[in-house]
């Protein structure tokens, strides 16, 4: 079995590759990723021979639709689980054209190649072939201090990058209910992990930290996320892929709701401790002014998955951000890489 995996060498995309390649012995992912600025190759340089053998890369863009057909020309793959997008809130506050290009254009030339090669002349779609589409909570706007985003919550996206995401999401919506092909939608809370691109919240601040540079928090930092360890997510979403039913969404999350400042001042003691440098501290935060248009508060309701395919969430929330902030520690060298630019060079150093 081959499945093509979009964004591979993002932060989720790519902790997704090793999860599925150790999971699943006998299979192969046919990773495409175009390399935008948070497309690190680096972040697949842990893949071992046997995984490397089963790891197909394509430098490829979603929005091509030429590549995207001959690529998926020439690997007739069993389904596709979509990563890539735009993903940096505040760049798409500043520039929203790319997030609309990639997020939603790009999401519809992967549904019309895969269409125009699944389905069949009588009209209906080959055995066993999937699109996933991976999306966010962040399409259903913001909560007040109570309640849940669950499912049938109306969509209510309020930045470009989640409005581009709610489009993309009624894109794959209509691929179904007008031609009958097999999707399924994920939404996942905030993800926290390896390889994630230094300019999110918490690689951004263990960053800044060990250079005892300030940590800018927006607003009162207040704002609340419901935090999932990566791998959990990584595994909600094969489940899906295997086990969910035709044309259903679901909704991803840890029951694990935080206070931005609460998680920026963890990190900063876990810091503290695993380096003993005394100049990380609380002094280094940085109240600056708030995000346009910040959503205050999201929170899911996980109980479709958990009950309809038997999904939960395994790492604890201490344990999984004690793993991670040692996991920064330990990878400092990759760090370096992506600050300095070094890594941009991966790809025509090792392909
Ligand atoms: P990321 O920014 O780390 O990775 C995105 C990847 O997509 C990058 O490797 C980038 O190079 C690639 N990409 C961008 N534009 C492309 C294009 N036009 N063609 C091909 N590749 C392109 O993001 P992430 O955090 O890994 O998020 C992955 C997916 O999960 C996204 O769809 C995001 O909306 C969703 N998601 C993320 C979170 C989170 O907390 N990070 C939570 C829920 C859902």
């Amino acid at each position: 079995m081959k499945i093509l995996v979009t964004g591979a060498a993002g932060f989720i995309g790519s902790n997704f590759v090793y999860y599925y390649l150790s999971r699943y012995p006998e299979r192969t992912i046919i990773g495409l990723d175009n390399l935008s600025y948070a497309g690190n190759l680096e972040n697949l340089s842990l893949l071992s021979p046997d995984q490397k053998a089963r790891f197909v890369f394509e430098k490829a863009d979603i929005t091509d639709t030429v590549q995207i057909k001959k690529i998926l020309s020439k690997y007739p793959v069993d389904g596709i689980i979509n990563f890539a997008a735009e993903t940096h809130v505040d760049r798409s506050i500043h520039d929203p054209q790319v997030f609309l290009k990639t997020n939603i254009l790009g999401t519809h030339v992967l549904l019309d190649a895969a269409k125009t090669i699944w389905h069949t002349k009588e009209g209906g779609w080959e055995d066993g072939k999937k699109f996933l589409q991976v999306s966010t909570d962040e399409v259903y706007g913001t909560l007040g201090p109570s309640g849940y985003f669950t499912e049938t919550t109306p969509l209510d996206p309020h930045s470009p990058y989640s409005a581009s995401k709610a489009s993309a999401d009624l894109v794959v919506k209509a691929y179904h209910d007008t031609y009958g092909m097999p999707v399924n939608i994920t939404r996942c809370s905030n993800n926290y992990g390896p390889w994630q691109f230094p300019e999110k919240l918490i690689p951004l601040l263990i960053q800044n930290a060990l250079l005892h540079r300030e940590i800018p928090v927006y607003g009162d930092g207040k704002q609340i996320r419901d935090w999932l360890y990566v791998g959990d997510h990584c595994r909600a979403i094969d489940l899906v892929y295997e086990s969910g039913k035709t044309g259903e969404t679901y909704n991803i999350g840890g029951n694990n709701e935080r206070e931005n400042i609460v998680i920026i001042k963890k990190i900063l003691v876990l810091l503290q401790d695993m380096t003993g440098d005394p100049h990380i501290n609380d002094n280094l935060i940085s109240y600056v002014k708030d995000r346009l248009g910040h959503d205050r508060r999201y929170a899911i309701d996980a109980s479709k998955i958990k009950r309809d395919l038997h999904w939960e969430h395994k790492v604890p929330f201490d344990e999984g951000i004690e793993r991670t902030v040692r996991w920064y520690l330990d990878h400092r060298e990759w760090m370096a890489n992506v600050i300095s630019g070094e890594y941009t060079k991966f790809y025509e150093k090792n392909y």
